[in-house]
């Protein structure tokens, strides 16, 4: 429940953000009676008076709520409207009220929160804002774009499946979605579902625990199936066998499957052979860490069309800054165009050079067992093992990095590092950070891993 009260408060915080920022008069139509519901998984439900409200919102207002929701720290993948009063809304409301989320409430066939707010009859959770159109091409994705770009244009023959990996916030939910909004455009008749593995998983587990019918209609009759992170199969065998006799089925009536994961199918631990050779079947490419160039490309391609008018030395210096992935661009990108608008004339790189550095200061801190945790699951280590005597390189390089960690993330002094990794010499640890910064100047995949560990040991 708490988590509830906590999300309340952020909400009432984005409205705040919101009144403060529109004309009376658009703040109190649009605005003013649109009420939290639910936040989970990335998926954000807002309660609307009526169908005219959502229309609105999500035809003329939709940058402007992602803005303020950023500037609240809420970044959601998909927002859905429902109804203020609805069943839907009443369903929503008994799940939030138990304290542990109740998966066989949920009905399989028309998930909750997901009824289409427009005219489709089909719901294909796929997000509009992502385009091939809005996706700055450069050497990072170039093959994988063109992969994306033929499967649209011929769904179900030519790559199948497509399986894109790389590391957090370098576009693949963004490139996997537009093949999906693409084929959507082509052919409106299509059945296409965007996906999380998670949801695939939670989903098998309620219709065998609660011999809920729908699963297999669900999944089984798509035209397209776009199943984000599939790195969650690790270790689930049951799931992995019902994902195998799914992807076997579509694969058999030349159905597309589009897939993508932080890492290589071969990289997902104990994904059954079968699974690994089906998708080295189709085509398998990877995204890689932006450049500094497409960083600023990336900016000005978003700043133009937020509609924002950067100076080009406010541009570089968010793409100077920002190293790790994408969304901490497009972060600090919206911080710009808020403190432009809240500013005016007075805006300037020292104000947004403050602001970021506040934002920094304020982000929940991690902490050293976080860090080690999150450093050992990545590289499928025990915590003995990351912190035992042993220099074999697939242990001595995730040791290194944890270490490099605890500088970066809780400037924790030498001495404290080696305490935590058990070594009685701090003189390891100042060698192994230096090694690490080294070479994060020039190892991509290095600077990728520590983005992926980053991302999870935020406490
Ligand atoms: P991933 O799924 O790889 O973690 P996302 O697709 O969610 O990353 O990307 C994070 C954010 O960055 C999204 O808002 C996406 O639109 C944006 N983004 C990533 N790569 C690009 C790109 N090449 N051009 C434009 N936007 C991008
Ligand atoms: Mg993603």
């Amino acid at each position: 429940m708490l988590y509830y009260s906590y999300m309340e408060e952020q909400w009432q915080a984005v409205k705040g953000h919101l009144e403060r920022n529109l004309e009376g008069i658009v703040f109190k139509s649009f605005f003013r009676n649109l009420n939290f519901v639910n936040f989970e998984a990335g998926r954000l439900t807002l309660s609307a008076p009526n169908q005219f409200t959502i229309d609105r919102l999500q035809g003329n207002h939709a940058s402007t709520l992602k803005t303020a929701l950023t500037a609240a720290n809420l970044n959601p993948e998909i927002i859905d409207y429902i109804i203020a009063g609805t069943s839907d809304e009443q369903k929503i409301e008994r799940r939030r009220k138990k304290t542990t989320v109740n998966l066989g409430e949920l009905d399989l066939t028309k998930s909750i929160g997901t009824q289409p707010t427009g005219a489709k009859a089909h719901n294909t959770n796929l997000n509009t804002k992502y385009t091939f159109n809005n996706f700055v091409v450069s050497d990072n994705n170039s093959l994988a774009f063109a992969a994306c770009r033929g499967v649209a244009d011929e769904p179900g023959t030519k790559y199948n499946p497509l399986y894109i990996h790389g590391g957090v916030g370098l576009g693949k939910t963004h490139l996997i979605q537009a093949v999906g909004n693409e084929i959507l455009a082509q052919h409106p008749d299509y059945r296409i579902l965007y996906i999380s593995m998670e949801t695939f998983y939670k989903d098998f587990i309620a219709s065998i625990q609660k011999k809920l019918t729908g699963f297999t209609e669900k999944y089984r009759t798509n035209d397209v199936l776009i199943i984000d992170d599939i790195q969650f199969l690790e270790g689930k065998k049951e799931s992995q066998i019902e994902f195998f006799h799914t992807f076997n089925e579509l694969q058999q009536n030349n159905k597309q499957i589009i897939l993508a994961s932080d890492r290589p199918p071969t990289r997902i631990a104990d994904l059954a052979d079968r699974l690994v050779s089906r998708c080295e079947q189709g085509i398998i490419l990877a995204v890689q860490p932006p450049s500094f160039e497409t960083r600023c490309a990336i900016l000005n391609a978003k700043a133009e069309s937020s509609g924002l008018n950067l100076a080009p030395e406010i541009i570089e210096f968010i793409a100077k800054k920002c190293t790790s992935h994408i969304r901490e661009l497009e972060g600090a990108l919206n911080k710009a165009g808020l403190l432009q608008m809240s500013l005016g004339p007075r805006f300037s790189l020292a104000k947004l050079e403050a602001e970021l550095q506040d934002s920094a200061a304020s982000r929940p801190r991690t902490t050293p067992d976080n860090i080690l945790k999150a450093t050992a699951n990545y590289f499928h280590l025990t915590l003995t093992e990351l912190s035992s005597e042993s220099r074999e390189k697939h242990i001595l390089i995730p040791r290194q990095i944890a270490m490099y960690l605890m500088k970066t993330e809780l400037s924790l002094s030498y001495p404290q590092i080696a305490r935590a990794l058990k070594r009685k010499d701090h003189t390891t640890a100042i060698s192994s950070i230096q090694k690490i910064t080294k070479n994060l100047a020039t190892d991509t995949t290095l600077r990728d891993q520590i983005a992926s560990i980053q991302e999870v040991c935020v406490a």
